[in-house]
C-alpha cells in the first residue's frame, strides 16, 4: 500500500493506470501536465509514474526539478526511442522507465520493483543507524555521507546522480566483493530481471569519470573480467 503520484495527460490511459493502482490497493493522486505534477509532488508520494509528453512542462523538466528537493523513486513512461535514451543516461536521476506501449501487468512490476527497492533501502538505513552511529563510509580519500547524501573526495564534493550515488555506496559498503551487473542490478535498483543491459556499465563508467584519476585505467572501480565489478581500497 502505498501513495503513488501519476502523472499522464492522455485520460483513457490515465484512467486505465489510476485504476489498476487502485485495485493494487495503492492510493493514486493524479496529475495531467507538468505544472499540476509538481504542486501535487508536495503531497509525497511514494513513487511518481511519469510521462515524457506533457503539456506545459514535460517529464523531462518534471523529473529535474523533483531531483533538485526529493529522493522519490520516478518511474519515466516514454514512448520513443530517442526518450529511452535520454531516460537510460540517467542524468535526469529517474530510476527507471518503461516504453510505450506497455502492458499493465509489466508496469505494476516495475512499480512494484521500485517499492521493494525504496522498502529495502529505508531497511537497510534502519539497521545501519543502529549499527554504526556515524553514516559516513570512507576509502581512501573518498567520504560518503550517507545521510547527506554527498561525497567527498579529498575534502571537496563531487555531484553524483541518485542512482550514482546508491550504487557507489553499495559497492564501498561492500568493498572488495565482486557483483555481476545483475546483481548490482537486483541490489542496487530492485530488479530482479535486468531492465536493460547498459545500465550498469553506464553508470560504472561515469562513476569512474568522477572518480578515477584515469577512468580508463581505474583504481577504485575495478572490472574482474567475466564476472562484474568491486570496489577496491
Ligand atoms: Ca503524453
Amino acid at each position: 500500500m502505498a501513495t503513488i503520484l501519476l502523472v499522464e495527460d492522455e485520460p483513457t490511459l490515465l484512467a486505465t493506470i489510476a485504476y489498476n493502482l487502485r485495485r493494487e490497493g495503492h492510493r493514486v493522486l493524479t496529475a495531467s501536465d507538468g505544472l499540476a505534477a509538481l504542486a501535487m509532488a508536495g503531497e509525497g508520494p511514494d513513487i511518481v509514474v511519469l510521462d515524457v509528453m506533457l503539456p506545459k512542462l514535460d517529464g523531462f523538466e518534471v523529473c529535474r526539478q523533483l531531483r533538485r528537493t526529493s529522493a522519490v523513486p520516478i518511474l519515466m513512461l516514454t514512448a520513443k526511442a530517442d526518450e529511452v535514451d535520454r531516460v537510460v543516461g540517467l542524468e535526469l536521476g529517474a530510476d527507471d522507465y518503461v516504453t510505450k506501449p506497455f502492458s499493465m501487468r509489466e508496469l505494476l512490476a516495475r512499480v512494484k520493483a521500485l517499492l521493494r527497492r525504496r522498502d529495502l533501502l529505508l531497511s537497510e538505513l534502519s539497521e545501519r543507524t543502529t549499527e554504526a552511529p556515524t553514516p559516513h563510509l570512507v576509502a581512501g580519500d573518498l567520504e560518503i555521507d550517507l545521510s547527506g547524501h554527498r561525497v567527498l573526495r579529498g575534502g571537496m564534493e563531487i555531484a553524483l546522480t541518485p542512482k550514482e550515488f546508491d550504487l557507489l555506496a553499495f559497492l564501498v559498503r561492500h568493498r572488495g566483493q565482486v557483483f555481476s551487473a545483475e546483481r548490482l542490478l537486483e541490489r542496487v535498483w530492485g530488479y530482479a530481471n535486468p531492465v536493460d543491459a547498459r545500465t550498469v556499465p553506464v553508470h560504472i563508467r561515469s562513476l569512474r569519470e568522477k572518480l578515477e584519476e584515469q577512468p580508463s585505467q581505474p583504481r577504485r572501480i575495478e572490472t574482474v573480467r567475466g564476472v562484474g565489478y568491486r570496489f577496491v581500497g
